[in-house]
């Protein structure tokens, strides 16, 4: 079982941070289409936000450095999309506790009680177009991918695939959470931002994984 560092964590949210900012306007756009055409705009203001504050932070643990993205999220962050990423890391940072590094299984157990947090808070379900639409098949699948005894390697392309067809899925959906659900049967045939803001995050942590084997 491979170990991430706490390099490797602050790497992938930079990394979200240029992701966000180059894909500000294809978010937004796809906010245009079932909400208010700012989720690009909110991503990359909260990431940018972030960005500027690891330096200050980097010497912290991988709890430490989860709980401050988090509330930076929260607090620069609008819409119903900042409290929702800001609860997924601050509940994150609770179970990744004070470590310097954390094993991928540690790392995902902790993303799971990120998006525990997620839904408790969003009261979302699977198939209600949102954010945890992706999230949700995620980590399940790379937990039972895991527990099936699958190598590294193994586990975190199914993480991608996975974020890649869930994201997809949500184009079918009809919303029945946040603003997107106004629309009632409109909503159907658009991706959902958040779920899109959710994939990028995920394909960025795993770059970041697999390139510093
Ligand atoms: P707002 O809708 O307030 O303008 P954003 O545009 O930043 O906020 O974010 C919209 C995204 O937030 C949606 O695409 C959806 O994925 C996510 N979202 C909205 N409500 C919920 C919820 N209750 N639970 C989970 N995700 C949600
Ligand atoms: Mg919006």
């Amino acid at each position: 079982m491979m170990t991430i560092t706490k390099n490797q964590i602050t790497a992938w949210l930079n990394s979200c941070a240029q992701e966000y900012a180059d894909n500000q306007d294809a978010l937004t756009n796809l906010d245009k289409d079932i909400g208010d055409a700012d989720h690009g705009l909110n991503m990359n203001r909260g990431f940018s936000k972030v960005a500027e504050t690891l330096p200050t932070i980097a010497d912290q643990n991988i709890g430490a450095i989860f709980k401050s993205v988090g509330m930076t999220l929260l607090s620069s962050v609008g819409g119903a999309s900042g409290p929702l990423y800001g609860t997924l890391f601050i509940r994150a940072a609770g179970a990744a506790k004070g470590a310097d590094e954390i094993e991928l299984t540690g790392l995902i157990e902790a993303l799971k009680v990120g998006v525990d947090g997620v839904v408790s808070r969003g009261k979302a379900e699977l198939g209600d177009k949102t954010m945890c639409d992706v999230w949700i098949p995620v980590i399940s699948s790379a937990k039972e991918a895991i527990d099936s005894g699958k190598c590294d390697d193994e586990v975190l392309d199914l993480m991608v695939e996975t974020a890649e067809k869930s994201t997809l899925s949500t184009i079918e959906m009809q919303a029945k959470k946040g603003r997107a659900s106004y629309l009632g049967e409109r909503s159907i045939g658009h991706q959902d931002p958040g779920a899109t803001s959710s994939l990028l995050m995920i394909k960025a942590l795993v770059k970041v994984i697999k390139g510093n084997k």
